[in-house]
């Protein structure tokens, strides 16, 4: 099992130079460093080669994690917004592939945040995402990418909000390179029991988000990371898993986040970054014993 962070814990904005984060997560003990995709798909070409250099260099493993935004939404029943969606998706999944990363999570199924402002029409949505997806699939087959789509709470999403639905979304997408994503966030609004979601989810778990219901670092808040650490023994996971934590207002980040207090004790900078190693320890020891 591989163990990461989004960068974003320590940006106030979504679209920064990833650079930097590629040496400090290493050093601060990770396996695994998270991106924007909004970030990476508009990156030149020698940009993307040279965080793939730096990969390598630092040992760590990239992942790319994205929410599309309304105007790229690949479940949309407007074709010419579903058409825009697909091809920024393929832009995403051609710059992933030269990153030499292997998988794009988060919302690429639909959009996020949903607009609730509007009428839901579930059925017929979910119909036009499962295309889209098996689409996008097909195209990132080649390129050795694969989907994870996030489940995530009523509030943000409607095509899936738990694990059963998840799966039951993978099953009609049908292609190997399409997974689920959990959350322990999202889990801790929808699910009955974190030990059952993640083992009925089985071998379709693709990727993990950990985070408290929060978002504090992992182990400071009230998730049961041992029951947790236990179901994903019981699965034999051996993917990726990636803390997203957010304890600072401002910016884009807080606001898309609703981060809108100082969730951190005011910590300084070096008590940010002392937080998350000692959380990433926490997070190994409770999931690899
Ligand atoms: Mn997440």
């Amino acid at each position: 099992m591989k163990i990461g962070t989004y960068f974003a814990y320590w940006e106030k904005e979504w679209d920064t130079d990833f650079f930097p984060y590629i040496s400090k997560v290493a050093k601060l003990g990770f396996d695994i460093l998270e991106i924007a995709g909004g970030g990476l798909a508009d990156l030149p070409d020698d940009q993307v080669l040279r965080l793939k250099e730096e990969a390598s260099r630092c040992g760590i493993t990239l992942t790319v994690c994205i929410g599309l935004p309304a105007k790229y939404d690949v479940s949309s029943e407007n074709e010419e917004i579903r058409q825009a969606g697909i091809a920024y998706m393929k832009r995403l999944i051609d710059k992933t592939h030269l990153l030499g990363a292997r998988q794009i999570g988060g919302i690429v199924y639909a959009y996020w945040p949903a607009d609730y402002s509007k009428p839901v029409n579930k059925a017929a949505v979910r119909e036009i995402s499962i295309r889209s997806v098996q689409e996008l699939a097909d195209y990132a087959l080649p390129k050795d990418v694969t989907l994870t789509l996030e489940t995530v709470n009523r509030f943000e999403q409607f095509l899936f909000n738990d694990a059963a639905e998840a799966v039951q979304f993978v099953k009609d997408v049908n292609r190997e390179n399409v997974k689920v994503m959990l959350d322990s966030f999202h889990m801790n609004i929808e699910e009955d029991s974190f030990y059952d979601a993640i083992v009925s989810t089985g071998s379709y778990l693709g990727h993990f988000h950990i985070g408290e219901p929060n978002r504090k670092v992992p182990g400071k808040g009230r998730i049961p990371w041992d029951e947790i650490g236990r179901a994903l023994h019981d699965i034999h996971y051996d993917g990726t898993v990636v803390m997203e934590p957010f304890v600072r207002p401002g910016g884009g980040v807080g606001a898309d986040i609703k981060v809108w207090r100082d969730l951190s004790d005011d910590a300084s900078d070096e008590q940010l970054d002392e937080d998350i190693a000692e959380s990433c320890r926490f997070v190994r020891k409770a999931f690899c014993g």
